[in-house]
């Protein structure tokens, strides 16, 4: 009997926690055993007193790679031998990749956003968008869609915990893009509803909206939505936010974060195999 798993095959996974949810081991196993790629992975409830001996443990095993999610994705930048300058920019690795004993930490998550806007019929290059939020998300689309080309970036926050990150944020796409980056409070209404007017994406990258929070929108003035704007929203549970509901009532296009989860792990694979992902496949067996 073909188990798929030989003397040579190679690990690899996913670190964080928890992890039991995730839909990356059957979106990987599914697209290495389409492809013939002698590697597998794993889900690893990894917390981050214990991710500096996991990763050593991994490079000793010779891993392919791995991707590390919440709460490892910046504590993982320490253990590591390089970082892409996404990932730098971002402040966060969700992903691995072992060149010769080398560990390089990269992060996919803007990729995936921004793939997902494009399916969607989102252009970038040149463009005006405004973001809300300033966490994990939010910081890996805003970087990605400045790294390809988009014109300018209103970022929008409360002013929380958040608010000198998110500085931090607009100070690091403006020095190191040709994106003009700003920000904004988030519940200084009349300053966002100005900087909406002027975007084609408006993108939520805040929880806010996400279950079991159905009823909560992070932008309660619906006149701010406007037929030249689509909204996308980072939340996939539920499938149809408030906020996209909303914005369709007021004729915007849509569309949720269900395949930024698909092509960060499309960018990943990529990475590890060098070959594309078998992502039609996919989409229909996972997603
Ligand atoms: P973080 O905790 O890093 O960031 C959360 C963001 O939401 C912060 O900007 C936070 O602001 C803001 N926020 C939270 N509560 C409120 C509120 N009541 N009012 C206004 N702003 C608020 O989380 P992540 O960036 O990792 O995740 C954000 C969302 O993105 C989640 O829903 C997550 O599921 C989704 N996500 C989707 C992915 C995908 O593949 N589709 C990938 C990763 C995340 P403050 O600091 O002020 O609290």
């Amino acid at each position: 009997m073909d188990y798929g798993i030989s003397g040579t095959t190679r690990l690899g996974g996913l670190l964080g926690s928890p992890v039991s949810h995730s839909l990356s081991p059957a979106m990987h196993n599914i697209s290495f055993q389409a492809l013939g790629i002698d590697f597998v992975y794993l889900a690893f409830n990894v917390t981050e007193d214990k991710l500096r001996e996991t990763v050593h443990v991994l490079r000793d095993l010779n891993a392919y790679g791995f991707n590390v999610t919440m709460p490892c994705k910046k504590a993982v930048m320490e253990c590591l031998d390089g970082i892409s300058k996404e990932a730098e920019m971002i402040g966060a690795v969700n992903t691995v990749v072992n060149r010769d004993g080398k560990l390089i930490g990269y992060n996919t998550d803007g990729i995936g956003y921004v793939e997902s806007a494009r399916e969607n019929g989102v252009r970038i290059e040149g463009s005006e968008i405004t973001l809300l939020g300033a966490g994990g998300a939010a910081a890996a689309a805003a970087v990605q869609m400045a790294l390809e080309g988009a014109a300018k970036i209103h970022i929008a926050n409360r002013r929380s915990r958040s608010w000198r990150a998110a500085q931090m944020l607009v100070d690091t796409i403006s020095r190191e893009t040709s994106c003009e980056a700003d920000l904004t409070d988030l519940e200084d209404l009349s300053a966002l509803a100005e900087k909406i007017a002027h975007s084609s994406l408006l993108t939520n990258a805040t929880s806010v909206g996400m279950i079991p929070d159905t009823d909560a929108t992070p932008l309660p003035d619906t006149s701010v939505f406007h037929k030249g704007l689509t909204v996308s929203d980072v939340i996939y549970e539920p499938a149809r936010t408030r906020l996209m509901r909303e914005a369709e009532e007021c004729g915007c296009r849509t569309h949720n974060g269900m395949y930024m989860l698909l092509h960060q792990g499309a960018a990943a694979f990529r990475l590890w195999t060098g070959r594309k992902m078998p992502v039609e496949l996919i989409r229909e067996k996972v997603f």
